[in-house]
């Protein structure tokens, strides 16, 4: 349980952590929280020859308004997002998916740009950000992009990320108004989502839902949004009709894995049953 060795690196800037990268790039590792990193690392499943912790770069752990967004720095921990006043009022489903998220110890040192980059099919985060149309911003050798979070995602921990570039802030919109849940179905042993559901609903003053977002993960290669389910839920009263219709098709096409958390069978009927559970828990607030 202990890493190969390595050259340790502590950049003060984003632009020197981006020279390391790039000077580095076949053989280079950014450190963060360290929460998914090294228990890989431990297990020699990662071997970087070159470590580029950026926890000393400032700036990046601070979450602040700007317009109808708010914009959380790579460094932002989830313990941060679950205690955040203003993303309690402003955008309460980061705090209730950062909740979830393991235990005490690991929310205090996991990062949202650690949780983002490391792209786990399993990862709580990424359903979170996917529901809410969250940005992510990069910063690289050839400048800095915006990139849509169901555009990031490829599949088993893999993103668009080029080697050299850094995730460093995450833009998620102020949900004012809107009804937001994350519920997941996890085993205790390790707390990862068997399946996790994140559901963000906008109704009008008739209870005519107008706009639905969900987030899915656990069940396939990446978080996903099911856009047949969100399309059955839009434009209609929310009765639990319409909601058992939404559920259904909320695993249409998807591949789902099977391990030894449960059947491929299993994990679709698990999910049906907690995007359902993840409407009502919205709806109720
Ligand atoms: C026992 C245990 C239980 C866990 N349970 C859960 C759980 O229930 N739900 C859940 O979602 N997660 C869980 N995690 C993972 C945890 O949330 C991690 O904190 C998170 O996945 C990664 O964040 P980090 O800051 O620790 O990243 P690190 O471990 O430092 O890095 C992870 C990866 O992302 C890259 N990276 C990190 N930051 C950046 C950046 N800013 N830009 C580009 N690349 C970057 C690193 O190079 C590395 O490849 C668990 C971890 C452990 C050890």
């Amino acid at each position: 349980m202990i890493p190969g060795s390595f050259e340790y690196f502590a950049p003060r800037s984003v632009s020197d952590a981006i020279k390391l990268l790039a000077a580095h790039r076949d053989d280079v590792k950014i450190l963060s929280g360290g929460q998914s990193l090294l228990p890989l690392m431990k297990m020699r499943l990662s071997k970087p020859g070159y470590i580029v912790d950026i926890g000393k770069i400032s700036g990046l752990d601070s979450i602040v308004e700007e317009g109808n967004s708010l914009i959380l720095g790579a460094l932002v921990t989830q313990a941060q997002m679950e205690y955040s006043d203003l993303l309690q009022k402003r955008c309460p489903l980061l705090p209730q998916t950062a909740t979830t998220i393991a235990d005490v110890q690991i929310r205090n040192r996991g990062t949202i740009g650690g949780s983002v980059a490391h792209a786990d099919p399993a990862g709580d985060i990424p359903a979170a950000i996917m529901a809410l149309d969250a940005e992510i911003k990069v910063a690289g050798s050839s400048g800095e992009r915006w990139i849509k979070a169901d555009e990031f995602f490829l599949g088993l921990l893999m993103s668009v990320l080029e080697p050299d570039e850094i995730v460093t802030a995450v833009k998620v919109p102020a949900t004012d108004g809107e009804k937001t849940a994350y519920l997941k179905a996890a085993p205790r042993s390790s707390g990862f989502a068997v399946v996790g559901v994140a559901a963000r609903l906008a109704l009008d003053a008739s209870g005519t839902c107008i706009r639905a977002a969900l987030g899915i993960t656990g069940i396939t290669d990446k978080a996903y949004r099911p856009r047949r389910a969100e399309e059955t839920l839009t434009g209609k009263k929310l009765d639990t009709k319409t909601i058992e219709e939404a559920a259904a098709e909320s695993t249409r096409n998807i591949d789902v894995i099977e391990d030894i958390n449960g059947s491929s069978e299993y994990r679709t009927h698990l999910t049906q049953v907690y995007v359902a559970r993840a409407i009502e828990a919205a709806l109720q607030g």
